[in-house]
């Protein structure tokens, strides 16, 4: 577009186009609003690439990787019992690479076509929030500043990784998780700092390709957000697939040299040495919020840099909107920064349409996956609620049987009065599909009994929740 005949003014500027940036903007311009949409997202070629990190360095590549693990994997360990013969397998981490990118490409290029179905205006730009709604814009290919206002702004420019001062990146021996999702070859021994969604799934990527994987995580309690029973579940699998789990290990340094890392890192025995071909740094992420508004802006963050939202995701500033991993809602999960964007676009138009945050499903993309939605046993034990469990094996699926995936259970947790479903957790194939029809009954206020009571296809692997709901009883 010429700059004479550039819009400046808008009804909604969004900026970020990750799922929460570009859901919220689709969103806006469905509902009628005049809306701009500026991403800075560029890959190592410099090509920019809409759909943020959750498209480009996180979820779709993380699951895309994970799909040809599982493949390599199955076709190694599991094709005898199938009376099916292959040799010499072996794969091609350049190809594997480049189907993956294939992927990104194409759902990046969804998102483009769709801002421009819905006559979205679209800049590759860094874009900084100033006073009254105004918003400067420096194109990536510095072409000049401009300047854009709009009725309202939305803010949503997700987050990057936290580097470690005692783990310095150095980008080839020493790396951080988007690094992780570009490996050239399948490491021989390998660390993960930090035993969080990230490092997990990293970890069963490189695991299944047969990398020697250790995870040093400074916690004492693997998994402490799940349910504690599913997370023991959880630690046995992944024990016995061969990933090393050092729980309660802090990492004090690391250094490369001679083409390996040595890692150091304090338990409670003292203090011990590893020496890995790759250590990857998976220690959380932060908001990406230090470029983004002038300080004349006057947006209020607090000391970690996530910007402060009342429960309508309104900022300090009036008009001005912050959603996804900006703020401290919620995790920092996909699917809550999609459902802000959504719901900030129905607020702009007058709808009003809160988030249920309680029923966010959360999914670890392992294999097995995990996936869980409401409360944990723990935590309604130490809340000191009365209530009621019900767990079901896969194994004892017919399903499971024929897919050989028989690890894993499904638990349901009750109201021992009222019956209601209070939580719902799940170890197994396929559990990110599984929590849906959870999270479905939970969202309609469904007891335990309507579950018992609704018919599951048979063999099916959500035959396994029926399981569960027919077998709750108090503890
Ligand atoms: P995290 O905070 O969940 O986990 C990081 C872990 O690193 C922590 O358990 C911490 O104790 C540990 N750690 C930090 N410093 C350490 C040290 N020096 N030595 C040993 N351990 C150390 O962060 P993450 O896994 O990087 O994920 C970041 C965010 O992204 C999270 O909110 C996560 O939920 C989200 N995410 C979600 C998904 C998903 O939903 N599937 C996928 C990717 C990321």
């Amino acid at each position: 577009m010429s700059k004479k005949h550039m819009q400046t003014s808008f009804d909604v500027i969004v900026i970020g186009a990750g799922p929460a940036g570009y859901s919220s903007a689709i969103r806006c311009a469905q509902l009628g609003l005049k809306t701009a949409c500026i991403d800075n997202w560029c890959d190592k070629k410099g090509l920019v690439s809409l759909g943020g990190t959750y498209l480009n360095a996180g979820c779709v590549a993380s699951i895309a990787l994970l799909e040809s693990a599982k493949i390599y994997h199955s076709l190694n360990h599991n094709l005898k019992e199938h009376g099916i013969q292959a040799e010499a397998i072996s794969v091609d981490i350049a190809l594997m690479m480049q189907r993956k990118n294939n992927i990104i490409d194409a759902l990046s290029q969804q998102i483009a076509d769709s801002f421009v179905d819905h006559k979205i205006t679209y800049m590759k730009a860094e874009a900084r929030l100033l006073n009254d709604r105004q918003v400067e814009i420096t194109p990536l290919d510095q072409s000049g500043v401009s300047m854009l206002e709009a009725k309202h702004i939305i803010l949503a420019s997700g987050s990057s990784p936290i580097d470690l001062s005692c783990a310095p990146i150095d980008n080839e021996f020493i790396i951080n998780s988007t690094m992780a999702l570009n490996l050239g070859a399948i490491p021989k021994r390998l660390a993960i700092i930090g035993a969080g969604v990230i490092g997990l799934e990293l970890a069963s990527i490189w695991n299944r390709f047969g990398a020697e994987t250790i995870l040093l995580e400074a916690q004492e309690t693997f998994l402490s957000m799940a349910d504690q029973q599913i997370a023991l579940e959880a630690y046995r699998i992944y024990t016995e697939q061969g990933l090393e789990l050092r729980l309660g290990a802090r990492v004090i340094s690391a250094k490369k040299g001679n083409k390996k890392v040595t890692v150091e890192y304090q338990d409670s025995d003292g203090t011990h040495t590893l020496r890995v071909d790759k250590l990857i740094v998976a220690s959380g992420r932060k908001p990406n919020t230090e470029n983004l508004a002038a300080a004349e802006a006057n947006l209020l963050l607090d000391e970690n840099g996530y910007v402060h939202v009342d429960e309508n995701c309104r900022t300090n500033l009036p008009g001005v909107y912050a959603i996804g991993d900006l703020t401290l809602l919620g995790p920092m999960i996909a699917h809550k920064g999609i459902e802000e964007g959504l719901f900030v676009a129905e607020q702009i138009a007058g709808i009003r349409n809160p988030i249920n945050y309680d029923l966010l499903p959360s999914v670890v993309f392992t294999d097995p996956e995990i996936a869980w939605v409401g409360q944990t046993e723990q935590g309604l034990r130490a809340m000191g609620e009365s209530i009621k469990i019900g767990t079901f094996p896969l194994n004892a699926t017919a399903r499971a049987h024929a897919m050989s995936q028989t690890e894993g259970i499904v638990k349901i947790i009750a109201h021992a009065d009222t019956d209601a479903i209070l939580g719902v957790h799940i170890i197994g194939m396929q559990a990110s599909e599984m929590i849906a029809e959870a999270v479905l009954a939970m969202e309609f206020s469904a007891s335990s009994e309507d579950l018992a009571r609704t018919i599951h296809a048979h063999p099916t692997l959500a035959k396994a929740l029926h399981g569960a709901a027919l077998t709750l009883k108090t503890s």
